[in-house]
């Protein structure tokens, strides 16, 4: 009911009441006139009444006046009986006078009769007594006896009459009255009664209305703000960006929103005639019923869970559900809100890392290299067999220590160590390491700073012990410069007799060709040959042995100014074959300068050797800047090289032509490589076969010292 019909009813109400209140006064001021009025007719009856009972009295007293008069004849009675008479006839006019208008006036007027006639007989009686003589007068008064006697038994009868007439009139007025002052009470209690009650139903109805209006009002708000937080709800329902369902107790969908049904693949429609329980797997749906069936029995208020449901293509979609219900007024379960994130990509994504884990975990715990997992404070967090076997603690005694722990404190890299374990993503090098028996061994390590998956920064160290391979390294170390020396020897004690060979042969040819034949002239040309060759292989040999054994510091070099050198070294060779050099300018380097040197020197000769027959040579070199290394190219015009032997040229004594061709060692490239990867350097070639070759090599800007 709407609170402005209680406010219409207190006011007619309170109209009402007045206008009772009004009638009321009306009523009560009309009894009052009317009561005055009974009252005034009640006080002209006693009036009425008590005149003529005055009157009675007075016609007694002259009555007695006259019997007086009778007997004694004095005059102070007959005095008497005319004042009474006299005054009888003024309350007889009086009551004619009262009796004007009523309805007793006929009555009255035979009573006033009657004492006029009275009197008159009086008067007559009187007038025998005074004038005839008392025998006389007597004798008449007794003949008028019975008349005498008749008015008054008359006026008698009349008189009282009229006095019950007036008796009765009196108790009706006064009845009247008193009925009319009973009504008027009882009327005036119950219109009192009426009217209290109408003005406090008015004001209470009034009252309740204001009430009614702050409630009406209330409800106004709460009704526009349930409306507006409605309004929110549904726009958040309908726009979520996950999916949104309100699900009936039996798991009914009642109404979804767009992203459900666009990660589901059903229209609303579709879903709608669908419960939760046709699209959950079937390997989910008994916990999530467990899960409902407690919300539904008040055990939990909400939950959450990952599921699978079913895509309408069939594709199982992982999904993250929260459920919380709505109740009802009476407390009864009416709906739940589910809210649904696809979170497929993330569970692949798990499951692949899951996977990875598990790949890196067996490559962890199968690596034959220590492996190491701290923080940067050094803890230890994790350790592999290997490392256990490394360092000979156990597993319990490793975990809680620390990685300087495993470390020589005697050894200054450490410092390095730490610092850099700090600052930089990765570190290398090597280290002293320290087993649990005290004893320090050469130690290589690699730590890695990784996040992992809480977002912690962590450092993964691999720690390979280098004690036997710094054994073997001594080891080849000195073999090495056992065969260095011994190739030294031999190839400088070789050259002594070839040397010897060459000259005495070049003697006897000098000396005494002209008195050999011709055959021995032409043996010991091949002696002096050989020997020859076998000089610039033992020279070829020795330059290969010796790259990398010499302990010649790393020094700036200029290309253009070795080159320089070579040129002016072959002076005679470059001008017989009219070659041109040239090259732009060209990066200065950092390496072994001699090495260096013999490097673009084998290239250079070489592009002049390997010419077609009658070729005029064109050597170009060139060096430019990459990242990490400088790059070179020696190109010529010669004859080229076969792809199939790009790769052979480089072994040592691996020769394309004969001797008798191009003369040469099969060492010259063999040994560029060797002085390249010396350098941290690379070699190859870009070549065809009768188009000229293209030599190009690096060399690291930092080559390791
Ligand atoms: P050598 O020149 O003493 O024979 P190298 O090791 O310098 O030995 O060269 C190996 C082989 O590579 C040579 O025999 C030759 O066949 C081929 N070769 C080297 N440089 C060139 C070049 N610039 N043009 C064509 N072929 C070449």
């Amino acid at each position: 009911m709407k609170p402005g019909v209680f406010k219409r009813k207190g006011y007619l109400g309170l109209a009402i009441s007045i206008l009772l209140i009004g009638i009321g006064g009306f009523l009560y001021l009309n009894n009052l006139l009317f009561q005055q009025e009974l009252s005034r007719q009640l006080f002209v009856n006693e009036k009425q009444y008590n005149s003529i009972a005055e009157l009675n009295i007075l016609q007694l007293k002259a009555i007695k006046d006259k019997r007086g008069y009778q007997i004694r004849q004095t005059t102070e009675l007959l005095g008497s009986y005319n004042r009474y008479k006299k005054e009888s006839i003024a309350v007889s006019r009086r009551i004619a006078f009262q009796f004007q208008n009523d309805s007793l006036k006929q009555k009255a007027d035979s009573v006033l009769l009657l004492v006029k006639e009275r009197y008159d007989n009086l008067d007559l009686q009187i007038q025998y007594l005074g004038s005839l003589p008392p025998e006389l007068a007597g004798k008449k008064i007794s003949e008028n006896l019975p008349v005498s006697e008749k008015i008054s038994a008359l006026w008698e009868e009349k008189f009282a009459q009229l006095q019950t007439q007036l008796q009765l009139r009196s108790i009706r007025i006064a009845e009247k009255g008193e009925r009319l002052a009973r009504w008027n009470n009882f009327s005036f209690i119950l219109l009192l009664g009426v009217t209290v009650s109408l003005l406090a139903w008015s004001f209470i109805s009034i009252k309740k209305q204001d009430a009614l209006m702050q409630q009406h009002d209330s409800t106004m708000r709460i009704n526009t703000a349930v409306r507006a937080s409605e309004k929110v709800f549904s726009a958040a329902f309908e726009y979520a960006s996950i999916g949104m369902a309100l699900v009936s107790p039996e798991g009914v969908f009642m109404r979804v929103n767009s992203s459900l049904c666009k990660l589901l693949g059903y229209s609303a429609k579709e879903l709608k005639a669908l419960s939760f329980q046709d699209i959950t797997h079937p390997d989910d749906l008994n916990t999530d019923l467990d899960y409902v069936k407690q919300m539904l029995q008040g055990a939990i208020e909400n939950y959450s869970m990952e599921k699978r449901y079913f895509h309408k293509n069939g594709q199982v979609i992982w999904i993250n559900l929260s459920v919380s219900m709505v109740h009802d007024t009476a407390g009864k379960p009416k709906y739940f809100i589910s809210q649904i994130e696809n979170i497929t990509d993330w569970k692949n994504t798990q499951s692949a890392l899951e996977e990875s884990e598990v790949k890196y975990r067996s490559l962890f715990e199968n690596s034959l290299h220590g492996k190491i997992l701290h923080d940067h404070s050094g803890q230890l967090l994790d350790v592999n067999e290997a490392a256990l076997q490394l360092f000979g603690y156990s597993f319990d005694e490793l975990k809680s220590m620390h990685f300087e722990a495993l470390l020589d404190p005697a050894d200054n890299r450490i410092i390095s160590l730490l610092n850099l374990r700090n600052t930089a993503d990765k570190v290398q090098g090597e280290i002293t390491g320290k087993r649990k028996s005290g004893e320090r061994f050469p130690l290589l390590y690699s730590s890695i700073v990784f996040t992992d998956k809480t977002g912690a920064s962590l450092i993964s160290s691999t720690v390979v012990d280098l004690s036997r391979q710094k054994e073997t390294e001594k080891l080849l170390e000195q073999k090495n410069e056992e065969l260095e020396s011994f190739a030294y020897t031999a190839a400088h004690d070789l050259k002594e007799p070839l040397r010897m060979i060459s000259s005495f042969m070049g003697l006897l040819k000098s000396k005494y060709g002209g008195q050999l034949d011709e055959a021995a002239n032409k043996y010991v040309d091949f002696a002096i040959t050989g020997s020859s060759r076998m000089n610039q292989l033992i020279t070829d040999l020795l330059d290969y042995a010796m790259v990398g054994s010499d302990q010649a510091p790393y020094i700036e070099i200029d290309p253009a100014a070795l080159l320089l050198d070579i040129i002016s070294m072959n002076d005679s060779y470059v001008s017989a074959k009219s070659a041109t050099i040239n090259w732009a300018s060209l990066p200065v380097i950092r390496g072994q300068k001699t090495p260096i040197q013999l490097l673009f020197q084998n290239l250079v000769i070489n592009g002049l050797k390997y010419q077609p027959v009658g070729g005029i040579p064109v050597i170009k070199i060139s060096g430019q800047e990459l990242e990490d290394y400088w790059m070179f190219s020696v190109e010529d015009n010669g004859i080229g090289i076969p792809e199939e032997y790009h790769q052979k040229i480089f072994q040592v004594f691996s020769r394309l032509h004969s001797k008798d061709k191009y003369a040469g060692t099969g060492m010259g490239l063999a040994t560029c490589k060797k002085i390249v990867e010396l350098h941290g350097g690379k070699i190859w070639v870009v070549s065809k076969e009768g188009e000229g070759s293209c030599f190009y090599f690096t060399i690291r800007k930092n080559p390791i010292a």
